[in-house]
């Protein structure tokens, strides 16, 4: 998922503790060779030239992520859409050359996405895709999907403190041994929290700077142009699945229909941070 994981845990004593971080680490790692676009042969990236035409049964890992993609697709009006694939590639590889991608292979590669072409079938498990030049990319909700999932595997070792941190995804458990909680820093300030889920969205990390404008890697649906509002989100919710989608949903969506969004979501709290006056 081309990102580092960070697992902080409590456990009774070191060799716990080791066989613990590696059970986790394990199935941050299964899932990274289901869930990567730039694997080859992931799962995900087999389906892109398997299930054109034809339904094609995939594991239940990928179907859940699959199912959320969907779900917050319809939610948001297609802001969140898995199948930008062919945009974000020509963006991923703008940021590398520093230079705009062609506003023609845009628009080429803008006729390969849209989140109706892809189909789930509940029943059988099933992906079918409508055309056979279609990139699925699940990079703005499956940190979240294995944070929560390396944690579901601590807690079945009997670890119930600890915390999963997929760069900007973090999903923890009970509160470290005699703290009200896990610090976690909020755009305005740091909260303790614990059985929870925390997800920010921003362009700090990933963009591009030319023509002075900043770039994000998060792209509008509707532009097939990364963001350049420079809106920071900061989701709270349950599972790091759902905060994480959302946060790169609201950061498309803006404030006024992104709060709209989260308020559909019970449990859902978002922080919403915009650059200083003078950025563009
Ligand atoms: P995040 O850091 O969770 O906001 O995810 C950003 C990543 O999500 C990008 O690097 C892309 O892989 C992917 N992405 C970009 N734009 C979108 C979008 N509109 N909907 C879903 N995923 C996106
Ligand atoms: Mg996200």
């Amino acid at each position: 998922m081309g990102t580092l994981i960070r697992i902080q845990l409590f456990a009774p004593n070191q060799r716990q503790a080791e066989s613990a971080f590696r059970a986790a680490f394990d199935r941050i790692h299964q899932l990274d060779e289901i869930l990567s676009d730039y694997k080859p042969n992931s799962e995900l990236n087999a389906i892109c030239r398997s299930a054109v035409g034809q339904p094609v049964k995939v594991g239940d890992d990928l179907f859940r992520v699959l199912v959320a993609s969907q779900q917050l697709a319809e939610e948001s009006g297609g802001a969140f859409d898995i199948t930008l694939g062919p945009v974000i590639r020509l963006w991923r590889s703008a940021r590398e050359t520093r230079e705009l991608p062609d506003a023609g292979a845009l628009w080429n590669a803008g006729r390969r996405c849209g989140y109706r072409k892809l189909h789930l079938n509940a029943i059988d498990h099933s992906v079918t895709l409508d055309r056979p030049d279609m990139q699925l990319d699940v990079g703005g909700i499956a940190k979240g999907f294995a944070a929560d999932e390396a944690l579901k595997v601590l807690t079945g070792l009997g670890i119930h403190s600890a915390l999963v941190a997929a760069s900007g995804d973090l999903a923890f458990s009970d509160a470290p041994p005699g703290k009200p909680g896990w610090n976690i820093g909020m755009p305005d300030r740091v909260l303790s929290l614990s059985n929870a889920a925390v997800s920010t969205s921003g362009d700090s990390e990933q963009h591009l700077d030319t023509n002075g404008r900043r770039y994000s890697h998060i792209i509008d649906p509707a532009t097939n142009r990364g963001l350049t509002t420079g809106i920071g989100v900061t989701i709270i919710a349950r599972r790091a699945i759902d905060a994480d989608g959302l946060a790169t949903a609201v950061s498309v969506l803006g404030a006024e229909r992104g709060l709209e969004l989260v308020k559909k979501h019970p449990g859902a709290t978002a922080w919403i941070v915009f650059p200083d006056a003078g950025r563009r």
